[in-house]
């Protein structure tokens, strides 16, 4: 029996030590340590029966001597010693989840053998119960309690991270009939196989536990999206294509699975499990062997994705974007100086559809990137076009996501579309939006530095809304600032967005970076946007977003001044 006494004091020490040989002999092995420190260390080391533990230590005491044996080593008995006249004291840390006392001096070894097999004993039984309260017998997975905990606490450290948290419930479809007609033995064995699938599908973070009968669960932490959520659900439901090797027999079984995600559908912890099995009862009502989500809306975003996507794989390759350019003014000149390229899909079935439809889908897939490359190209063409009818040429600006933006392909992309059209690059304007600025700064400070030398002007677009950091701002090498519309549309009766905008255009000023303000509708709003010094104006107020035809037509009313480097530098 190896035995970690923790005692300081010598003397006390040396009559346990006496003890023990004595009614022990050559069973025990003793191992004296005098703090905690010092015990903690010893049982991360070794493996001990037991550990006797002293209350009045140098480095701690009382119930903290016992809560850092606890945490050091959760599953080894502890032994109290507690001096003489101590014992009201010993017994009540006897509730702390220690396993017996000794006072000191007191009892000669036999007794305090005695006491250190009984404290193993006890140990072992709570060890025990303490599985059987959080373990399914069974299947040997976590049980509802166990699922529930771990609940909570997914839960508090996704609100820390800003991550969700996806919860699946399954239960198997017509279980009960398997049961009645071949027994409750081949039931549990079929219980026990489908487990082993489940297992094998999961992730090595994800937890499976049995609710009771035939209802599991699956909770999932750190997850991104429904479609995280949605691929765990497919991997499960494939679990049931094959049959089940149960005794001399195989049997076939499907499941239905009710699929929920905090924080979207609900901000309760333990409601989760509740709308995760009145889903799966969606899923059953709509003919078992399927998954559904909670709400009706992620269902039909859930199935709006992948239609779009489905969609979106065709649209490039059968030309179905178009560009339209909204024009950008100077508040100055009211010239049109810059336009702003503005992506349509003409769908073959639904219509024309507006970038907030499918650019989403368009960046989660991936598929925004062959879309940019598009965009760029066709804005190259049309420059050229206006530039073969003798137009005055004006700025372009081009929305670039985020995910084309961090490829490293994309400064190279950029540069040879460019050269290959012959287009003067300081007649493209990149918007970038802040969020894909703030990701990595250092990679990002290396991107822009490379675009810059392109010759292209870079602009921040939606500025306001994301997490902008000045000092950042002040290492990127930005061209342009662009008000997000949020501010300017509650700019004629919202003080604290006239604060923002005021704030913005000062330091833009300060940074001495171009100012454009979105979505101005008002004279009011352009009066106050021109009074604190934004230079351009873009919005209805103005003009909508304009077929290339329109723009040729206006471009001959309002032209751009001769060049537009000429006027940046006359109003700068
Ligand atoms: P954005 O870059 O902020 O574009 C400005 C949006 O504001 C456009 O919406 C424009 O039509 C709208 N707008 C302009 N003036 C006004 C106004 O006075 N009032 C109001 N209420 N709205 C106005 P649109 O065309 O629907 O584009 C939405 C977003 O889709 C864009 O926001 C941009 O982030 C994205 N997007 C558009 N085209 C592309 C593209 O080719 N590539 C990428 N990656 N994103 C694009
Ligand atoms: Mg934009
Ligand atoms: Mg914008």
């Amino acid at each position: 029996m190896r035995i970690l006494l923790v005692e300081d004091d010598a003397d006390d020490a040396a009559f346990l030590r006496a003890c023990l040989a004595q009614a022990g002999g050559r069973t025990v092995d003793l191992t004296r340590i005098d703090t905690i420190a010092a015990a903690t260390e010893a049982l991360a080391q070794g493996q001990f029966d037991v550990v006797l533990l002293d209350l009045h230590l140098p480095d701690a005491t009382g119930s903290e001597c016992v809560e850092r044996i606890q945490q050091a080593q959760p599953e080894v008995p502890i032994v109290v010693l507690s001096g003489q006249g101590d014992e009201d004291y010993a017994i009540e840390i006897l509730n702390r989840g220690v396993q017996d006392y000794l006072v000191k001096w007191e009892g000669g070894g036999r007794i305090i053998l005695r006491s250190i097999r009984y404290a193993i004993e006890r140990k072992r039984s709570e060890i025990k119960l303490n599985y059987l309260a959080r373990y399914d017998s069974l299947t040997g997975i976590p049980n509802r309690q166990y699922l529930c905990d771990q609940l909570e606490r997914a839960v508090t450290r996704a609100q820390r991270a800003r991550k969700k948290v996806g919860l699946l419930f399954l239960d198997l479809d017509r279980f009960k009939s398997v049961n009645d007609t071949l027994g409750h033995q081949l039931g549990d064995r079929l219980l026990c196989a489908v487990v082993e699938r489940l297992k094998a599908s999961i992730r090595a973070g994800d937890l499976l536990a049995r609710l009771g009968g035939d209802e599991f669960a699956v909770l999932l932490e750190d997850v991104a999206g429904p479609l995280e959520v949605e691929a765990v659900a497919r991997a499960l439901l494939a679990c049931f294509t094959e049959p089940f090797d149960v005794g001399p027999r195989q049997l076939s079984v499907t499941a239905s699975i009710g699929v929920t995600l905090y924080p979207v559908d609900t901000q309760d912890p333990l409601a989760l499990l509740n709308n995760a099995d009145i889903a799966m009862y969606q899923a059953k009502e709509s003919g078992r062997n399927t998954f559904r989500f909670f709400t009706q809306s992620m269902q039909e975003e859930i199935l709006r994705y992948h239609r779009v996507e489905s969609d979106l794989k065709k649209a490039i390759a059968d030309g179905q974007f178009r560009l339209v350019y909204q024009p950008q003014f100077g508040l100055h000149d009211r010239r049109v100086h810059a336009v702003e390229a503005l992506i349509r899909w003409n769908h073959p079935e639904r219509g024309l559809l507006w970038p907030d439809e499918f650019i989403a889908v368009a960046e989660e897939s991936g598929y925004i990137v062959p879309i940019g490359l598009w965009t760029l190209e066709e804005v190259c063409r049309q420059l050229k076009e206006w530039e073969r009818l003798r137009l005055p040429l004006p700025r372009v600006a081009v929305n670039v996501a985020a995910i084309h933006f961090h490829q490293p392909a994309f400064r190279r992309q950029v540069q040879q579309t460019l050269l290959r059209y012959g287009i003067d690059p300081s007649l493209i304007e990149l918007e970038l939006t802040e969020r894909s600025l703030m990701e990595d700064t250092d990679a990002v400070q290396t991107c822009l530095r490379g675009l810059k030398e392109t010759g292209v002007r870079l602009a921040i677009d939606d500025f306001g809304t994301g997490y902008s950091c000045l000092s950042y701002l002040r290492r990127f090498p930005i061209d342009v600032l662009k008000i997000d519309r949020s501010f300017v549309s509650d700019l004629d009766s919202n003080g604290d967005d006239q604060a923002i905008c005021g704030t913005i255009l000062s330091i833009a000023q300060q940074l001495g970076l171009d100012s454009v303000a979105e979505g101005i509708e008002t004279e009011g709003q352009l009066e106050y946007l021109t009074r604190h010094g934004c230079r351009y104006g873009q919005g209805f107020l103005f003009s909508p977003p304009l077929e290339a035809h329109e723009v040729a037509e206006l471009l001959r009313r309002h032209p751009p001044p001769v060049s537009l480097r000429e006027a940046d530098a006359q109003t700068a």
